[in-house]
């Protein structure tokens, strides 16, 4: 790509030419064998899958929301149950508790880190236990931009309540946190590659990871329909959830070059703290994590933060805010919130936060460009 071209936010285009070699011969390679359904491409990801990040076990499916259900669905996760998520993530985290009929208690989280706050954990926690009404089951942690929320903390209050722990990693595979990467953090961790996610294919995809035999063995079965040993032997209730093989292809062909994207868009984001870092307010990151930086999301003050996108915009630099408007406050999920000023980070950072272009194609030149406009729009408004 040349330094002159418009700035994207996610630049799935220059990432395609650089591998489309590869990319095209592996899909090509499926074309010919034809074996469209749970072909040889699809084991052969699951196995590289546990060797990037450590998990013994991975079962290969549809999407990320997908893999959250399958999750709650082999944990026999339903109704009666309580289980606690941050309140500030993508609607599908809570989405999935609620088709299983279980209730999403939702928890702030850190003003710092954007991930679930172990303090509130608690005491949401103790909430449920003093009403009565649900049972506590378990923790559904969410790793948000890419950076793996507290897990040593958490896994802590879980042990002390006696809660199952997963680990919703739609925005952080290739994080890690200590000596750990991100699906080796907790009993079961769910993956998307939705084309715009660090490691993406080129439609809908997605992953469990886990190191527990017996519950990959309950989420294969889940994944095609509840089958048993036998080929219509149906065992439980369960889904088609299965990965194309296409897309397993594309994924395989992508995943040699993962770690070097993960050092760019480690680069482009110290270059944006290095240059923003007295302007606004960059990320934060636990002492022990690395993030898969799926977004690099600055905070501005509530009051001025659209009047700086449209600035932003102006000047050729795309921005999102992810997101808009906490779980707790959404229409679908009121009932089950403590409505507005319950949730008080997650209500803020909604107001605050601002997302900047973030891949790993960027160039030296437009990350300059764009930081320059960060400060003219800081200092305009
Ligand atoms: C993207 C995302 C999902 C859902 O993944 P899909 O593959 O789009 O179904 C779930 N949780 C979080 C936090 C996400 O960012």
């Amino acid at each position: 790509m040349t330094d002159d071209s418009a700035i994207a936010f996610v630049d799935l285009g220059a990432q395609y030419s650089a591998y489309k070699t590869e990319i095209d011969h592996a899909i090509h390679v499926v074309l010919d064998h034809g074996k469209f359904i749970m072909g040889p491409e699809v084991a052969q990801l699951e196995t590289a899958l546990c060797g990037f990040s450590g998990a013994t076990e991975a079962i290969a499916c549809s999407n990320g929301t997908d893999a959250l259900l399958m999750i709650m669905l082999a944990e026999g996760i339903g109704p009666g149950d309580a289980v606690f998520v941050p309140s500030f993530t993508f609607t599908a985290t809570a989405e999935i508790l609620l088709l299983l009929g279980a209730v999403p208690v939702f928890v702030d989280v850190d003003e710092q880190t954007f991930n679930i706050a172990p303090s509130d954990l608690e005491r949401q926690i103790e909430r449920i236990k003093r009403e009565g009404n649900l049972k506590p089951r378990g923790i559904l942690a969410v790793d948000l931009f890419g950076q793996p929320a507290d897990y040593a903390r958490i896994e802590d209050i879980a042990s002390a309540y006696g809660l199952l722990l997963w680990d919703d990693a739609a925005q952080s595979f290739g994080g890690e946190l200590g000596q750990k990467k991100v699906g080796a953090l907790c009993r079961a961790t769910s993956l998307s590659f939705f084309p715009a996610k660090p490691f993406g294919c080129y439609g809908d995809g997605g992953a469990v990871l886990c190191s527990d035999e017996e519950l990959a063995s309950t989420m294969r079965s889940i994944r095609a329909h509840g089958k048993g040993g036998a080929k219509y032997d149906i065992v439980r209730v369960g889904m088609n959830a299965r990965l194309d093989t296409v897309q397993a292809a594309i994924l395989l062909a992508k995943l040699p070059h993962f770690e070097a994207e993960l050092k760019a868009r480690n680069a482009v984001a110290t270059a944006y703290s290095g240059s923003l870092s007295n302007v606004v307010q960059v990320p934060t990151l636990l002492p022990e994590a690395r993030s898969a930086w799926a977004q690099y999301t600055i905070k501005v003050p509530s009051s001025q933060r659209d009047a700086i996108a449209d600035r932003l915009k102006q000047a050729g630099v795309p921005t999102a805010v992810y997101y808009p408007k906490p779980m707790h406050l959404q229409t679908a999920y009121r009932d089950f919130g403590e409505g507005e000023g319950s949730l008080k980070n997650c209500e803020a950072l909604s107001q605050q936060v601002l997302s900047l272009p973030m891949h790993p194609f960027l160039p030296e030149s437009q990350i300059e460009k764009i930081c320059d406009a960060v400060k003219a729009s800081v200092a305009a408004v």
